[in-house]
């Protein structure tokens, strides 16, 4: 797929950052125009690869915001996201339209201008294009704190509303002891850019070779073309350097059309176990796979590594897991690749225990948030008073 791609907040732009790195990294061009819109001039300053002038700084007219942030305050970043809102489309006039196939808009749900922003922006977006508007958005780590959840199930909500399809990944299930907060998110960072690039990379009309079963971009749009909530399966192995250039050789013998010998068994085996193993590890949000209403399986590498009964395989696997026969599966050819990889988008998942645990964690924090406000006066005027009221201001 061809794509416009936005980050909002602190997150978005971040992560937006990482998927520019990796397309690039791995030869890809999948990203037609890329934007990171934050209220934080600081955060805009570091980013490396997103261009300078696609940068935009909103809020700077906002006495709550003056250039340094939203305060983790979704209302701040969605009336900033809204009273800014030429601006940013004023740099969405650069977005080639006529080459990209949707739109992706991306952000951390936890904290305030991305929280509020991304579903503002992504509704814009929705009513002056007519191509879809895709959501990638980060759920915070329970370890957050109540505030985090609660701002991120109530984004979750008009995100998911704005946007055709919502891919989720969770902080709390990526989070791992012993990762500073900053490192944490450098890795997480890099595992996010495999998964979406691996799988929305699929289709891009970029040169590359086509192969006999290239995944098309309206597959991918037509899984994700569900509605709701998405979660993105990976696996990968390494493609042996020795392996490759034999097999490279044989097709070109065969002119491709080797059929059963010892290999193609080998390579059936491979593709068909490593689809086993991305669906059975973790996911980007873990969800209930037989839950899912469409699947798509992306294979991506050199083609020497392909295997189209290995592919027909894995996706009469997928269809018995999830109890489905909308499971789609192609390739995505990328000679010279060192390794082999499967993403499975599990599109419009229902039942994902995660989302059910960060809503109680928000209501219990909105109570807290009452109470607090509620008693919060009374508080402060005990603090500041003698007890026996014996004592007169100034
Ligand atoms: P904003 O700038 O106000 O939108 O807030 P941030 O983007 O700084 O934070 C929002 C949420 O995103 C936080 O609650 C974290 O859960 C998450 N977050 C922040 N930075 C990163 C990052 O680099 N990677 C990941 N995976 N999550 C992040």
């Amino acid at each position: 797929m061809n794509l416009a791609v936005i980050g909002f907040g602190n997150a978005g732009g971040k992560v937006v950052d990482k998927l520019l790195a990796f397309e690039e990294d791995t030869g890809r061009s999948l990203w037609r125009f890329a934007l990171a819109v934050n209220s934080a001039e600081i955060d805009l300053a570091k980013l490396d690869h997103v261009p300078r002038d696609n940068r935009i700084l909103i809020g700077q007219t906002d006495q709550r915001v003056k250039g340094r942030g939203a305060g983790a305050d979704p209302e701040v970043g969605a009336d900033i996201a809204r009273r800014d809102h030429q601006e940013i489309e004023r740099a969405m006039d650069g977005v080639p339209i006529h080459d990209i196939d949707g739109f992706l808009v991306v952000a951390g749900l936890g904290g305030g201008t991305g929280s509020g922003g991304a579903p503002v922006i992504a509704e814009t977006l929705h009513d002056r294009y007519a191509e879809p508007v895709y959501g990638l958005g980060i759920l915070p780590s329970a370890d957050e704190g109540g505030r985090a959840a609660f701002n991120a199930a109530r984004s979750l909500t008009s995100f998911t509303e704005a946007t055709e399809n919502l891919i989720c990944f969770d902080n709390d299930t990526w989070r791992q002891h012993g990762d500073s907060v900053e490192m944490g998110y450098e890795r997480t960072n890099e595992e996010i850019a495999r998964r979406v690039v691996t799988l929305l990379a699929a289709g891009e009309l970029d040169g590359s070779q086509i192969s006999e079963a290239a995944m098309d971009s309206s597959d991918v749009k037509r899984t994700l073309a569900t509605g709701g909530v998405s979660s993105i399966a990976f696996a990968s192995s390494e493609v042996e350097s020795r392996t490759r250039e034999q097999r490279g050789l044989i097709n070109r013998f065969t002119n491709g059309h080797e059929e059963s010998g010892p290999d193609e068994n080998d390579l059936t085996m491979k593709i068909h176990g490593l689809v086993r193993k991305a669906v059975t590890s973790r996911l980007t949000v873990p969800a209930e796979i037989d839950s899912a209403e469409r699947s798509l399986i992306v294979v991506s590498g050199p083609p020497s590594e392909f295997s189209q009964k290995g592919l027909r395989r894995a996706r009469e696997w997928l269809e018995r897991e999830t109890d489905s026969v909308e499971v789609l599966a192609g390739d995505d050819p990328r000679e010279g690749a060192d390794r082999l990889s499967v993403a499975v988008l599990l599109s419009n998942v229902t039942r994902v225990d995660r989302i059910d645990a960060l809503q109680d964690q928000a209501v219990d924090a909105k109570s807290n948030i009452q109470q607090q406000a509620d008693t919060r006066e009374d508080e402060i005027n005990d603090l500041i008073t003698d007890d026996a009221g014996e004592l007169d201001p100034i």
